[in-house]
């Protein structure tokens, strides 16, 4: 088994059982913790390999300096499932995530409109990436761990992290990767063909603070007939400071899509204009700037299986391309793989609803 400590970023819960049946959870996004940890707590031995620093996926917060966060991937969330608003109220009663209150409104050629029959928009506090830190407490979550392989000999599971380390033997492995990534690691599977045929798009993220407040009405735009699809003022959202004035720009994805190789300085600079021009304001020189490239955003399967499962092997594969793209998405999705795992394994009981 890998050597793992459990995430130490977030006070114990739950000491994790040993002797249930092993499961290898690939990736820490939304999907992958709601998974981990629903199976955790219903006796599943559990391990989560992450490629990167932290929990979260692209629910994430770039921290610049104490006061200065930019949500540069998911914006905020939309709760529509009575399972999700379940662990929305429970989140909100903790201060793990807020409304948010802002002005939002539509701009095409300079117009600005405001949006109506606006649905309620969460985000995590003091940034997106706290809901993945919340459900990453107490995990056994092996970060920096790129998979590159998974092998199986007998009745399990081997995985092959880019170091050529190997880690195993597992009884069941999910996959909760972006699709364009779970189809790489899915090999000759036939899961392969179904997650390469679901399209992703990039998206281009600016990152930018003024010392001086920028002196427009609203918080949140969605853009028209630009370079970028989407401005919000990061500090307007609840727990945030409000100094400096924090911004987050999203490119559109045709336009993601043709400057994917841009260099981050020319896509922050080419990006800046276009907010100048879709405000209508002068910009005044930023206190801070920079661009961050998400190469899959948003994408997602039409059919919304939620997820792939092969029974006789133990492979699972979710994630929000498989049931309608976004937090919310990938949070069914999890849960739904969750449910398949301990309704096909005979003693446990089925999952709570409750965090
Ligand atoms: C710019 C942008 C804006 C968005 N805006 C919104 C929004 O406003 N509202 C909304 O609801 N959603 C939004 N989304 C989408 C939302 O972020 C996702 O739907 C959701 O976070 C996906 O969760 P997931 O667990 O399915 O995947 P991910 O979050 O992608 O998690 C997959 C994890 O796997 C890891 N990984 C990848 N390859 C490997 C490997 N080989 N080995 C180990 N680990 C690996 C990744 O590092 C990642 O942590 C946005 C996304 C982006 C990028």
């Amino acid at each position: 088994m890998p050597s793992c400590e459990l995430d130490s970023t977030s006070k114990p819960v739950l000491v994790p059982q040993k002797g249930g049946e092993s499961v290898a959870v690939i990736g820490a996004g939304i999907s992958g913790l709601i998974a981990a940890r629903t199976l955790q707590d219903h006796g599943f031995d559990i391990t989560v390999f992450e490629k990167s620093r932290g929990p979260g996926g692209r629910a994430a917060t770039r921290r610049i300096a104490s006061g200065i966060t930019f949500d540069h991937g998911a914006q905020y969330f939309t709760a529509r499932d009575p399972q999700l608003i379940s662990y929305v109220e429970s989140w909100s009663a903790r201060g793990i995530v807020a409304e948010w209150y802002g002005q939002f409104v539509e701009i095409q050629g300079g117009e600005v409109r405001t949006k109506s029959n606006q649905p309620r928009r969460f985000v995590g506090v003091p940034g997106m990436a706290s809901v993945g830190r919340e459900l990453a407490s107490n995990l056994r979550i092996c970060l920096e761990k790129r998979i590159l392989r998974l092998t199986r000999s007998g009745d399990s599971w081997e995985l092959i992290d880019a170091a050529g380390h190997e880690h195993g033997p597992f009884h069941q492995v999910l996959v909760t990767l972006p699709a364009p990534q779970s189809a790489e690691l899915l090999g000759t599977h036939p899961f392969a063909a179904e997650a390469q045929s679901i399209p992703m798009t990039p998206c281009w993220a600016v990152m930018a603070a003024w010392e001086r407040r920028i002196e427009v009405d609203w918080d949140g735009a969605f853009v028209q007939d630009s370079a970028l699809a989407w401005i919000a003022r990061n500090s307007s959202k609840p727990g945030r400071g409000s100094e400096p004035d924090c911004w987050v720009l999203h490119a559109s994805p045709e336009w993601s899509a043709t400057h994917l190789e841009t260099t981050p300085d020319d896509v922050a600079g080419v990006l800046l204009q276009a907010f100048a021009q879709a405000v209508g304001v002068p910009l005044p020189p930023a206190s801070f700037l920079a661009a961050h490239r998400w190469r899959y955003s948003l994408g997602s399967d039409p059919s919304e299986r939620k997820v792939l499962y092969d029974r006789e092997t133990g492979l699972l594969v979710c994630g929000d391309w498989l049931a309608g793209g976004r937090i919310e998405g990938a949070f069914l999705s999890g849960l739904r793989a969750a449910e398949l795992l301990c309704e096909y394994s005979g003693s446990l009981s089925k999952p709570t609803k409750l965090p």
